[in-house]
């Protein structure tokens, strides 16, 4: 069998399981990657993620994870929901987050696809990633040519937008490696303009520290008057950058997928919900979310804060 031929058979498995592109980059060392995430790390843009830190050499070349990896598949996968929160309802949690969380669900899937190719093609040598090995995700889909990065720190597709999940297989495969793409922004700064707490600081640079992303998700700790009040009403996550840019208002495609439809909570919860939610209620609505990343705590801080600082109509 070719390469050509081993790569039509895993396009046409990731096909059948409901992912919406599938693309190759050769394994190099990614150094000018690397050297862009240092500089970050150095600028302290990754506020309170010291994993980021500890992964940071991990991260700048694959072969630490898999010696004998030839090639880094990048697969993406759709997430947006058909619907959402219902009418009426203030608080937003970004999308990724109202529905199951996607890294069992994208694993099983990977591994349904290596098995489906290796019944084809035989055995090979391969370690799967969804967001957990410390892969520079961003970085191997650029150079696989599956979609360009975005000023909003996102990766985005022409006729896709940026509301998918990456993954990866890495292989010893050698396998033909796809062409990068040219950015397509071009002069459009909408996502720059739109954020409200000014976080993408230059293209493409997203300053955690002032991402509500973060605070809403990664911060531990308690909100004090130092922290920017102007959250809008995000009580999880934020997808304000991404829901203005004009390749996901355009193109942004919806999933088929079951498990990545909101849980019942997301579809029926009011603010009043939200508001009076007990320890024992979240942790049977969001069970299996990325919901529970924030905790009880961290929910019903964010949701205190952002009712605290509402821009009263
Ligand atoms: S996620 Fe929200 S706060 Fe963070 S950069 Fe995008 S718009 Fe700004
Ligand atoms: S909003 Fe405009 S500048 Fe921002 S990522 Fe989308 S196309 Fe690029």
């Amino acid at each position: 069998m070719t390469p050509e031929e081993a790569l039509d058979c895993f396009r046409k498995a990731a096909d059948d399981l409901g992912f919406s592109a599938l693309e190759v980059a050769p394994v190099e060392p990614l150094d000018k990657e690397a050297e862009f995430l240092h500089a970050w790390l150095q600028a302290g843009m990754h506020a309170g993620m010291d994993y980021m830190e500890r992964h940071a050499r991990l991260r700048a070349d694959v072969r630490r994870l898999l010696p004998s990896a030839r090639s880094v598949i990048v697969l993406t996968h759709p997430y947006l929901a058909r619907s959402g929160q219902p009418e009426g309802c203030t608080y937003k949690v970004a999308r990724y987050a109202q529905i199951k969380d996607y890294h069992k669900v994208l694993k099983k899937k990977l591994k349904r696809l290596v098995r489906t190719v290796q019944e084809v093609i035989g055995p090979f040598e391969y370690r799967l990633a969804v967001d957990s090995a410390p892969v520079m995700e961003k970085a191997w889909a650029v150079r696989a040519g599956i979609g360009w990065a975005g000023k909003n720190g996102n990766l985005l597709r022409p006729r896709e937008g940026s509301f998918f999940f990456l993954s990866e297989i890495i292989t010893n495969l050698e396998l033909p490696g796809g062409t990068p793409m040219r950015d397509l922004c071009g002069t459009c700064r909408r996502c720059i303009e739109a954020c409200p707490t000014d976080a993408i600081v230059a293209d493409g640079v997203v300053d955690a520290r002032k991402c509500i992303a973060y605070h809403t998700i990664e911060r531990k700790d308690e909100f004090s008057e130092e922290d920017t009040p102007v959250w809008d009403d995000w009580i999880f996550g934020c997808d304000i950058c991404q829901e203005v840019c004009p390749w996901n208002i355009k193109f942004a495609r919806s999933s088929d997928e079951p498990r990545f439809q909101p849980v019942p909570a997301v579809r029926r919860f009011r603010d009043e919900d939200w508001e009076s939610l007990t320890p024992e209620i979240f942790d049977e609505a969001f069970a299996g979310t990325p919901l529970k990343r924030a905790k009880y705590e961290g929910l019903m801080r964010n949701i205190r804060w952002v009712k605290k600082h509402r821009k009263k109509p």
